[in-house]
């Protein structure tokens, strides 16, 4: 019988099967694809490397401490801020990267600059309580200003709707993003490798294109029925989404919330703007990045543009063209040197963005050996760093229980 059995190979399930691995217990993961890392996985197209939309790892997050913490290096530069523009209708402007830029930008009418420091301010001296970010925007009266404000807690939360967060949480992402972030030499799959590596290398054994689909347990056992075999193991981790869950565990957890986004991921021969390298549009949920003037990805340029999707938002053929277009105004002729396209209309960036204590937490049910871990789990931080944070934290509950019984 093993000691755990991690189910799903995105970066929690793998992070949680090192951490168990490394503590000298025996480890299986299973996930459903035939390769590991879920949406961190990166694609190969005539060289040109594609993560799934645009990712970006936060230098002081979780994950950039649980990578360095297990030994695993990755490469990349900063996302720079060179060339950065707002874009509002036909409007450009730099983007101001400091408080002198946001003193002195024609944008902003003199209340809208002062209101505007005062929300970053509290932001980043952890005054901002548990009431929505939407309390917090509203006291910027400059449309401008606001837009603004709004646009860079998209940015680095991912919600089309910031105002919908809890204004402590999005303050904890802005305050994270002021270490910056690096985009990745190789892409994401460089992650997901290095951690199936170091996994190996401690002994986990990996069961891919094999799907579970029911989850007995007792509490000292858990046997788990894929779709080749059942596993015995003495502790489980789920680390895959709510769906899952409920439907091996009969609950009803998760508040269906989902942060969603539609991505357009572009490589060009060559970029006809080289200094428009980065854009937001503070109107519209639209975002887009040159990811490979800070990374290598290939032989020419790659550029993710994507739009947050609001709640019950779908997207088509029409938010393609619209993130064409979009491109199209940043890189002016940039239709005729595209080399290869891929447009990603649904993409889930998290299960949940809720408020941290509305969300479950890392036992499941105390009576029994089973964990979970994934970016909708109550832990620290938001996406990535939050799958992180709950599976080291997944991996130690697993450790612990089984410490207690032998
Ligand atoms: C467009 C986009 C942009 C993003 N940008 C960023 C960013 O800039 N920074 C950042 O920190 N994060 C970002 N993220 C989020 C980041 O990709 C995720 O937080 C992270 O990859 C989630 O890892 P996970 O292991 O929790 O979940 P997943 O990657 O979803 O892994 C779950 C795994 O479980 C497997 N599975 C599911 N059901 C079963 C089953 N029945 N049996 C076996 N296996 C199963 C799945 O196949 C999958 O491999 C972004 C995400 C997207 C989509």
């Amino acid at each position: 019988m093993k000691d755990s059995i991690v189910i799903g190979g995105g970066l929690a399930g793998l992070i949680a099967a090192n951490i168990a691995a490394r503590a000298g217990l025996s480890v299986t993961v299973v996930e459903k694809s035939k390769s590991l890392g879920g949406r961190a996985r990166s694609a190969v197209r005539d060289q040109f490397i594609f993560n799934q939309g645009p990712h970006a790892l936060y230098i002081r997050g979780n994950l950039a401490r649980t990578l360095s913490d297990l030994g695993i290096k990755v490469t990349g530069k900063k996302g720079a801020p060179r060339g950065t523009y707002i874009g509002r209708e036909s409007e450009f402007a730099s983007m101001p990267t400091n408080v002198l830029g946001l003193l002195t930008h024609p944008w902003f009418s003199r209340k809208g600059r002062v209101d505007m420091i005062r929300f970053y301010g509290r932001a980043i001296m952890g005054r901002m309580n548990g009431s929505a970010l939407a309390f917090e925007l509203d006291q910027i009266k400059d449309a401008k200003a606001k837009g603004f404000a709004s646009s860079l807690v998209r940015l680095s939360t991912y919600n089309a709707e910031p105002e919908r967060i809890v204004a402590h949480a999005a303050a904890d992402q802005l305050k994270l993003a002021t270490g910056g972030v690096l985009y990745l030499d190789g892409g994401w799959q460089t992650i997901v490798d290095g951690l199936e590596k170091s996994a190996r290398a401690r002994g986990v054994e990996f069961l891919t294109g094999q799907k579970v689909e029911q989850i007995e347990s007792s509490r000292d056992e858990v046997r788990v029925h894929t779709t080749e075999r059942i596993i015995e193991s003495r502790t489980a981790i789920l680390a895959t989404d709510p769906e899952s869950e409920n439907a091996w565990l009969g609950t009803k957890i998760g508040s269906g919330k989902k942060l969603r986004a539609a991505c357009l991921d572009v490589a060009l021969d060559r970029l006809p703007e080289p200094d428009h390298i980065f854009a937001q549009d503070i109107a519209e949920p639209l975002y887009l990045s040159v990811h490979s003037a800070s990374a290598n990805l290939g032989p020419g340029q790659v550029i993710h543009v994507a739009r947050y999707l609001k709640e019950g938002e779908e997207a088509g053929e029409g938010t393609k063209k619209q993130l064409r277009d979009f491109l199209a105004r940043f890189q002016p002729g940039s239709e005729d040197r595209i080399v290869q396209e891929r447009f990603l209309p649904d993409m889930i960036v998290a299960h949940d963005f809720q408020d941290t204590t509305e969300q479950p937490g890392v036992e499941i049910d105390s009576a029994k050996p089973l964990f979970r871990a994934g970016d909708w789990v109550r832990g620290s931080g938001m996406l990535s760093d939050r799958s992180a944070f709950t599976a080291v934290a997944a991996a130690e509950k697993a450790m612990a229980r089984i410490r207690a019984k032998s």
